[in-house]
């Protein structure tokens, strides 16, 4: 009996243990088909944009010359491509620019600290620009001075330019006169230090000139003063705004303007003209240039294509 039931038992377990294994086998089987399934739709999923990218070849030039069209810089004649990475730093932190404005000032040095990167000029025909990057040989003397009945030193047709302007102006009731032209280097030296003992070096930078860096020593940059015979009393006056009208009719600019004193690191001087020739001074005028150093960026070093 006990043979019997313990080979019965047997048989019974072996057939429960055989479905059990079946039903395991069966279970385990649906868990991989849906593993592979998932791995399969992933590893598809993953590898389809590589084969797109091997299958077609010329997409990384492509990219390329989707990069150099949306370059905002290269747009304008006077884009340095040396200078790219530069123009993107300073537009990065002067967003308020557009891309034109980044290029000339860029290209003007105005992204670098004043009196650094410092080149001398050895052009002299007028327009010259001088300014903190740009100065003149320290032995440089303006060819042909001339006195004026005021007792001021300019070049010749600066002299000129000037008696017109003054005659023209006392026509239209605005009696104006130079207070100083032309000073020496020395003379000059000897002006920004005092200014940097009374003020300070940075104070004295705003609005003095280092030796070598001023429009003065080159014979070609007037103060001006009205009937209160100050430069400081100038702005503001009657004869400050016809000198602001009219200046640009006579071959002058108004160099420092509270415009565009970031770009020349100098505050506002409308008693200072400069004299950059007519076609310069007419050319700012109708184009709405604010700063020599634009006009020098876009008509000077560079040239328009079409002209
Ligand atoms: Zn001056």
């Amino acid at each position: 009996m006990s043979a019997v039931r313990t080979k019965k038992r047997f048989r019974i377990n072996y057939m429960r243990l055989f479905l059990m294994l079946l039903f395991i086998f069966v279970i385990a089987y649906g868990v991989y088909m849906l593993y592979i399934g998932a791995y399969e739709t992933e590893d598809t999923g993953a590898a389809s944009p590589d084969r797109t990218g091997e299958q077609t070849e010329p997409e990384p030039p492509q990219v390329e010359t989707a990069a150099e069209d949306e370059n905002p810089f290269a747009l304008y004649y006077y884009y340095e491509p040396e200078r790219q990475g530069r123009y993107e730093s300073y537009a990065a932190s002067h967003p308020v620019f557009a891309p034109d404005e980044v290029v000339w000032r860029v290209d003007a040095d105005i992204d670098r600290f004043a009196y650094t990167n410092i080149s001398t000029v050895t052009d002299f025909t007028p327009p010259v620009l001088l300014n903190k990057y740009r100065k003149l040989p320290d032995d440089y003397t303006p060819q042909n001075l001339v006195n004026t009945s005021s007792g001021q030193q300019m070049t010749q047709e600066t002299k000129s330019a000037y008696e017109a302007m003054r005659d023209d102006a006392g026509v239209a009731g605005r009696r104006i006169s130079a207070y100083s032209a032309y000073k020496s280097i020395e003379y000059q030296k000897g002006v920004y230090n005092k200014y940097v003992m009374e003020n300070g070096r940075d104070a004295a930078d705003s609005f003095s000139a280092r030796a070598g860096h001023s429009e003065h020593h080159l014979g070609t940059a007037i103060d001006l003063v009205g009937v209160a015979e100050t430069t400081s009393s100038f702005a503001g006056t009657p004869e400050a705004e016809w000198v602001t009208e009219n200046a640009w009719k006579y071959g002058f600019i108004i160099r420092y303007t509270a415009e565009n004193q970031d770009v020349t690191g100098y505050v506002p001087e409308p008693w200072h003209i400069t004299y950059v020739g007519n076609d310069a001074a007419a050319a700012m005028h109708e184009l709405g240039i604010g700063s020599l150093e634009e006009y020098t960026v876009k008509y000077v070093t560079h040239k328009p294509k079409n002209d």
